[in-house]
């Protein structure tokens, strides 16, 4: 951050909501103090652009600058700790600054509206008239008086439809006045469940926690750490503190909203995403901000949301990919909320039931204190894992003759099946029958997926979409096929094969809209005897009472992949889908079909745990050099031509900080081509990130003077997750 104003302070420096990795200065307006973290309006080329007041500076003299335009914050946007924060993400993903702040501000605001007043939050007695016998008239008045007078302050939004008239007149009256910005204490509703005496020693520990500390909490699912969490924060919300939850995908957990809700207090919780519009993100940032919401439960841009009395941060499974972003600033929200959580000094919880690598070792290292959670809180047992080989099997679409005789067991007996199978459409990829040739998307290296419903070849990694050809492009062969099989299909077996029963499919494409899983999900939890196919979307935070039989049609898919994490998350996505199975009384079961059976990895990961394989991965991690041991980053760059990638990466190689850090390649990514994009990159490691940060700080200076970089779009992954 900038100076503090100085006898030669003669201009501001301005971090400009830009993707440039500088800083600029303007000539200071000619009123008023600026302090850091305000907005301001400035001239920026042709144009005007909002930016962050960082400082005073002295420039030379004879520089000519332009003036701010105009000041549009009376007080610094974010608290220190949140400019802090910013400050610390750009520097550490080495993004620039003024685009860092674009990203963490709600649109409305990074576009320069103003921040809203905030309504009143409550209401209370006036002085004199809590003293005074009861003298208010009518019985609506009397009514909203024993309501103060036994309650203290009433939220706003608490306050009954039938008294709500009569507000304004006692406030003009007098015998009422409001209250803006506290939070009143408030009991609230304990756990419905009787803790178990691990979730009861977490919650202890949780509760003495005082200053800056990381916990994870490693609880099976099912395991009850939701409760655990929520017990946590119960007594800091109760003294009026907040709490602020980072949850993956919002629509994933809309239980998770209505169980703080209900207990915390229905306006005093709000949830925050991207699925809402900006005006409503703004009024709910705004009231956080001034202290009326005390529980914020949102995705990764929550991060950044002002608490001013923030108690405790939540990170639940974060071992989830999404926590990182993947475009324009590549920051990791759960390393970030740790950063936040040390800023604060206040605890932080990362919950899963299969940690990220990264936090398991973090844990042993002793820099997070572990907790465990090893039962269900339920009475049920964790499912029963078994591997079916599909060698020499006979398969129906993808089913083996074992797995779907435990369908038809499980559905007779009444019961729910889910089967999981990480592919939407109805055919990953379409080819000719008589020369091979496959339909490849013309801007991307990848096939085109078959989507018969709607009758389109899709593109999953760009926007393209085409209808089926006639012909083969290649020989003109009339006769094109579908290989391997999607969601869509996988349905539409089922169907024929399970006629009488109910079947759902869980995936973007057959749900779109807010509230579609919440209402799919609420009607599965009506019926009985069901059928669930689904991605991803599945495998998260869900439960599903009557589910007894999970199985994973192609678990393979995780073991070919060039990511070098792709078996970890392979490991974390068949623990987590298994989840679902047998969550209440009736025991579950999971069936996980490969062609191989005799996989290590299959193997541990059949016993149902998952530490010793995760453990496994460590150790091949370490051998490896790879995160998290030692520190890993990804110079990517894209161009039309392939060449000038090229170019540009050997000359980003001929500068680098050899000593410091090892690079390999450029090689091709795993996506070769994007959306019309040719892409490679290097590989830098490090023995660890204090290293890395040295290097990187040498390196990318220089990249200023390469002529080739202006040919290219270039972009640093710091600790990617997905290669
Ligand atoms: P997790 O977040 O670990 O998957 P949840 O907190 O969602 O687990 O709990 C799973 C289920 O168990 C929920 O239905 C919850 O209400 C229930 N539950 C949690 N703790 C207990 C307990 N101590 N006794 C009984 N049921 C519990
Ligand atoms: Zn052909
Ligand atoms: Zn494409």
């Amino acid at each position: 951050m900038g100076n503090f104003m100085s006898d030669e302070a003669n201009c501001i420096q301005v971090a400009v909501m830009v993707p440039l990795r500088r800083i600029f200065s303007y000539a200071l307006p000619p009123e008023g103090h600026l302090q850091p973290g305000m907005r301001v309006r400035v001239p920026f080329g042709k144009g005007k652009r909002v930016g962050i007041v960082l400082g005073y500076a002295s420039c030379p003299p004879d520089v000519m600058l332009k003036t701010i335009e105009q000041v549009l914050d009376a007080h610094p946007i974010l608290p220190i700790a949140l400019q802090q924060l910013i400050h610390f993400g750009a520097t550490y993903y080495h993004h620039p600054l003024g685009d860092a702040w674009a990203t963490a501000l709600p649109t409305l605001l990074r576009q320069g509206r103003p921040l809203p007043k905030p309504t009143p939050w409550g209401y209370r007695l006036s002085a004199t008239e809590a003293q005074t016998a009861p003298r208010q008239p009518g019985k609506l008045q009397q009514a909203l008086r024993e309501l103060l007078i036994t309650t203290g302050v009433v939220p706003e939004a608490e306050i009954p439809k039938e008294l709500r008239p009569i507000l304004r007149q006692a406030i003009r009256k007098g015998w009422i006045e409001t209250v803006a910005e506290v939070i009143s204490p408030k009991q609230a509703v304990p756990s419905p469940h009787r803790l178990n005496a691990e979730q009861e020693s977490a919650v202890t520990q949780l509760r003495m926690a005082k200053g800056f500390n990381a916990w994870l909490l490693e609880g099976v699912t099912g395991s009850g750490k939701t409760e655990v969490y929520l017990e946590a924060i119960r007594p800091h919300l109760e003294s009026g503190a907040q709490a602020l939850i980072l949850v993956p995908e919002i629509g994933l957990t809309p239980q998770l909203v209505e169980r703080c809700q209900t207990r915390f207090g229905e306006h005093r919780v709000a949830a925050l995403h991207s699925a809402q519009g900006d005006g409503e993100r703004l009024r709910i940032w705004a009231a956080a901000a001034a202290g009326q919401i005390q529980v914020i439960i949102g995705t990764r841009s929550a991060l950044f949301v002002p608490l001013p009395r923030l108690a405790m941060i939540i990170v639940d499974e974060e071992h989830d990919p999404s926590f990182k972003q993947q475009n324009g600033w590549h920051y990791s929200a759960r390393d970030l909320a740790i950063q936040r959580a040390r800023l604060e000094n206040i605890p932080i919880v990362l919950g899963s039931a299969t940690p990220s690598l990264e936090s398991l070792y973090n844990a042993q290292k002793g820099r997070y204190q572990h907790l465990e959670l090893r039962q269900r809180a339920t009475s049920a047992d964790l499912p029963k894992m078994t591997i079916v080989p599909l060698r020499r099997e006979n398969l129906q679409g993808g089913i083996s003759s074992t797995l779907l005789t435990a369908c038809k067991e499980t559905l007779e007996a009444g019961n729910q099946v889910l089967l999981f199978l990480n592919r939407r459409g109805y055919a990953p990829a379409v080819l000719c029958h008589d020369c091979g040739h496959v339909l490849q998307c013309p801007r991307c290296s990848a096939p085109m997926t078959w989507h018969r419903q709607q009758k389109r070849l899709r593109c999953h990694h760009c926007s393209h979409e085409s209808h089926w050809p006639p012909v083969c492009p290649a020989c003109r062969s009339a006769v094109l096929v579908t290989v391997g099989q999607g969601t869509e299909q996988l349905e539409e077996i089922l169907r024929q094969r399970f006629p009488q029963t109910p079947i759902w499919r869980i995936d973007r494409d057959a749900l779109h809209g807010r509230d579609a899983l919440a209402t799919a999900v609420s009607d599965i939890h009506r019926n009985r005897a069901a059928i669930l196919v689904g991605t991803q979307m599945l495998a998260k935070g869900h439960h599903f009472p009557a589910v007894t039989l999970v199985g994973i049609i192609n678990t393979d898919q995780g073991l070919f992949s060039a990511d070098f994490r792709a078996p970890e998350r392979l490991l974390q996505t068949v623990l987590q889908v298994a989840g679902r199975a047998g969550r209440e009384e009736r025991p579950g079961r999971v069936l996980l079909q490969t062609h191989l059976p005799e996989h290590p990895l299959l193997q541990s990961l059949a016993q149902g745990d998952y530490r010793p394989p995760a453990q496994a991965l460590l150790d091949e991690r370490r051998a490896a050099g790879l995160p998290p041991f030692g520190a890993l980053t990804l110079l990517r760059a894209e161009a039309h031509q392939r060449c000038r990638v090229d170019e540009f990466l050997q000359a980003a190689c001929q500068c680098a900080p050899l000593a410091l850090v090892e690079i390999s390649g450029p090689t091709p990514s795993l996506m070769e081509r994007r959306a019309g994009f040719e892409r490679a990159e290097l590989w830098i490691q490090a023995p660890g990130r204090a290293q890395m940060q040295k290097a990187l700080k040498l390196w990318l200076p220089q990249f200023a003077e390469l002529h080739s970089a202006r040919n290219v779009r270039w972009m640093l992954d710091i600790d990617p997750l997905l290669i």
